[in-house]
């Protein structure tokens, strides 16, 4: 039983749900140490969004509405995470949500869907084909889902994959506090940022954008820069951190 009153309560509750949700296969143990990096990564960032990762998830927002075809790749972290918010999202963008596991196995796959679709999900469903040239498993996907897609969010990424989408010519939004990773260098709109406070400014955004403002914010986008304001900031509360 977490203390309510210990200071790291909230990172630990979330350490012991993902570590509960290794016991039915939504998350892997290799999971576990993704996360392990992803918050070492927020508390450099102060455990909260920046003004420029605000402005990312803004232009995300922007293009999921102006997509033809937008999808929402989960995996097993974002699933044991944020599937409320998910679901959230996939009412105010209308993207279709679609599985995609690196370690791939029926079972997650099930287990995974079965998790989503209980929080009021609706997936992208049947055969899954190597759409995406990978020699791994996270190049499986569906037709009708990424493969179609003009514009993927993909929440906890691999660079692999984030490189094959924009290969692809897919807008490739992603969400990831790494700033460092080749899946933030290669996104179109780099969000760096804890996957749940993401997903709810996401969403939040996509139920207030006019067409002018959408317009205007998916025009020219540099996804570099957020990557610079992030190693910025980090910078900046290394030096003041004895202060
Ligand atoms: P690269 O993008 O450089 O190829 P990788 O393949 O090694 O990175 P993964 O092991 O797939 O990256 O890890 C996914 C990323 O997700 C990590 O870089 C980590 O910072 C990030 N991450 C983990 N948990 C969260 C979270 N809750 N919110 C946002 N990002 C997270």
């Amino acid at each position: 039983m977490i203390p309510e009153s210990h200071p790291r309560y909230k990172s630990l509750v979330t350490r012991e749900k993902l570590a509960q949700y290794t016991k039915t296969g939504i998350v892997s143990l290799e999971g576990l140490t993704a996360h392990g990096r992803g918050e070492a990564f927020d508390y450099l960032l102060g455990e909260e969004t920046t003004e420029s990762a605000l402005r990312a998830e803004k232009i995300a927002a922007a293009l999921l509405l102006s997509a033809n075809h937008p999808v929402i790749s989960v995996n097993g972290n974002t699933a044991a995470l944020a599937a409320k918010e998910i679901a959230q999202l996939q009412q105010a963008s209308q993207a279709r949500v679609e599985v995609n596991l690196f370690h791939r196995t029926e079972e997650r796959v099930q287990a995974i869907s079965d998790l989503l679709q209980e929080h009021g999900i609706t997936l992208v469903e049947g055969a899954v084909s190597r759409y995406i040239p990978l020699d791994h498993d996270r190049g499986l996907c569906h037709y009708d889902g990424m493969y179609s897609a003009d514009v993927v969010l993909v929440p906890l990424e691999d660079g692999d994959r984030a490189q094959a989408l924009i290969d692809l010519g897919k807008k490739v939004i992603a969400i990831d506090l790494n700033p460092l990773s080749r899946t933030s260098k290669v996104a179109t709109v780099p969000i760096i940022d804890e996957v749940t406070r993401a997903l709810v400014n996401i969403t939040g955004f996509c139920t207030e954008l006019g067409q002018d403002e959408i317009t205007r914010l998916t025009e020219d986008i540099h996804g570099t820069g957020f990557i610079r304001d992030a190693l910025e900031y980090i910078r900046e509360r290394l030096l003041n951190v004895l202060d």
